[in-house]
């Protein structure tokens, strides 16, 4: 039998990872201790690994309560989860992130709700009102669309086939299917303002925070209408809050859209921080059309970079506003459509872009010959731009692999709901208190990802990043195998409760 050299290698590893594989589970203790971290870790596919120690001491008594480690744990590093929010780096990471955000995003959805019942906000039942709202980009240039089977661009019937200044056609016959990569693509890359699609992604973020500011505005001018009384935008303040939760969504055209949560809350005059419901005059109407209204006027000069450049940055036409009942089914929808958009990145949407900043920062990115074309000269336009004087204070060289947007991805106000932070506290919280193994470090709260676990005591920890990933090809396969086995494990009590 003849074996290619592509072959013979291929062997050679599989025995290798065999071979580590079985080296894992050679001693029961140390494996036993090594699946426990890795269970720890979530499951995470590039866990961190951690090499120090810990201290527990009791702040009352100054006496350490409990030392840890990291030489007793197999290899002499712990691993901990790398607690990346994006589906395209680690898929058990991005799970746990897009649970707790649908949970920040529920949890605001039914809120005002909640503290109706609950609270003395001396209003009728039915909360806030509460919308969800997409703001899109203007267009930069006519782009190749996937339109369910039907004709791109149709060319214009019985006439001649029209082209642009440089020649090239207007129109598309083809019928892109979605995953097509010509699909947003310009029809003529000339043509298209892709300066001006660069520019608009660095200042969406900016829109955005005008956008809340007009939305006041507005308020004010259409709350006598509604309220029966004249409102200054300072008084409006007093009485309507705007609370939000919002996901930045790359488009295939590689621009940003923003999906937002808005709700309108009451302002309870001797505690600022209490969140109220709306007075029963401001509506879902009145929320709908104050974010109509900013929107429609909203803007955020530009650096001037030539003459056909986009010189002021404003929102698309198309703003999509749906009313959201406080309803569980509801939030539960809105959360998890939400949440789905929060573990992407622009490379799930854009194809051939990197999931992270690269280490050259994106210099070579235009050279990469998975990139279409089109993304390759959005890339080399950021480049272009970030050497501009006018456009150094946006630091778009950092910014070259985002296609120019610089903002996170999720964000929200302060009172829409809970946190990330409250999510993770609560969770460690949990495992404090299900942990009771001696030899574990969570136990006593000196993990190097552990709260203060109370007053009383405080952890000292010395921790130093020893590596990322797996040491061991083996060892990640194995971790995969008890990711599975955890999923099904879940899936199986979920069925059992369930039936
Ligand atoms: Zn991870
Ligand atoms: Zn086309
Ligand atoms: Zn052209």
């Amino acid at each position: 039998m003849v074996r290619t050299v592509t072959q013979t290698t291929q062997m050679m590893q599989t025995q290798t990872v065999l071979g580590q594989m079985i080296a894992r589970v050679a001693d029961d203790e140390q494996y036993r201790r090594w699946a426990g971290q890795v269970e720890r870790a979530g499951h995470c596919v590039r866990p961190v690994q951690l090499a120090g120690s810990a201290v527990t001491v009791n702040t009352g008594t100054g006496q350490v309560e409990a030392t840890y480690t990291s030489r007793d744990e197999p290899g002499g590093v712990l691993l901990v989860a790398c607690k990346d929010r994006r589906e395209s780096v680690c898929p058990p990471c991005a799970a746990r992130y897009r649970a707790d955000a649908w949970h920040v995003f529920a949890g605001g959805v039914t809120r005002a709700d909640r503290e109706d019942d609950d609270g003395d906000g001396g209003q009728a039942s039915g909360g806030s009102p509460m919308v969800l709202a997409t703001f899109t980009a203007p267009s930069f240039g006519a782009v190749h669309a996937a339109r369910d089977g039907k004709v791109c661009r149709a060319a214009r019937r019985g006439g001649r086939e029209r082209t642009c200044e440089h020649g090239r056609p207007l129109s598309c016959p083809a019928r892109h299917a979605a995953g097509d990569g010509m699909v947003g693509a310009p029809l003529c890359v000339d043509c298209a303002d892709l300066a001006g699609q660069v520019l608009w992604n660095a200042h969406v973020g900016e829109l955005w925070r005008r956008t809340v500011i007009y939305v006041y505005r507005a308020l004010a001018a259409l709350a006598p209408a509604v309220g029966g009384q004249p409102v200054t935008v300072r008084g409006v303040r007093q009485l309507l809050r705007l609370s939000y939760a919002k996901v930045a969504e790359f488009q295939k055209r590689g621009v940003v859209h923003l999906h937002v949560l808005a709700r309108l809350d009451g302002v309870c005059p001797d505690d600022p921080d209490r969140v109220v419901p709306a007075p029963a005059w401001a509506g879902t109407d009145l929320l709908t059309a104050a974010l109509m209204h900013a929107a429609g006027r909203v803007s955020v000069a530009l650096p001037v970079v030539d003459a056909r450049t986009l010189a002021v940055a404003r929102w698309g036409t198309q703003l999509d506003v749906r009313p959201v009942a406080p309803r569980q089914v509801d939030a539960a929808r809105v959360a998890g459509y939400l949440a789905k958009y929060a573990t992407k990145t622009v490379s799930d949407s854009v194809s051939g872009l990197p999931a992270s900043r690269p280490a050259d920062g994106g210099a070579d990115l235009a050279q990469t010959r998975t990139l279409p074309a089109h993304v390759a000269a959005l890339t080399q336009t950021v480049r272009r731009l970030a050497r501009l004087a006018t456009c150094r204070t946006l630091r778009l060289g950092r910014h070259v692999h985002t296609l120019g947007f610089r903002g996170h991805v999720t964000s929200k106000s302060r009172r829409y709901s809970t946190t990330f932070a409250a999510l993770r506290q609560a969770r460690r919280a949990w495992r404090l208190a299900q942990r009771h193994r001696e030899d574990d470090p969570w136990a006593h709260g000196t993990g190097p990802d552990s709260a203060e676990p109370d007053g009383a005591r405080a952890v000292v920890g010395d921790w130093r990043i020893a590596g990322i990933g797996y040491r061991t090809l083996g060892d990640r396969v194995w971790a995969e195998v008890l990711g599975r086995e955890h999923r099904q494990a879940r899936q199986a009590q979920r069925l059992g409760l369930a039936t």
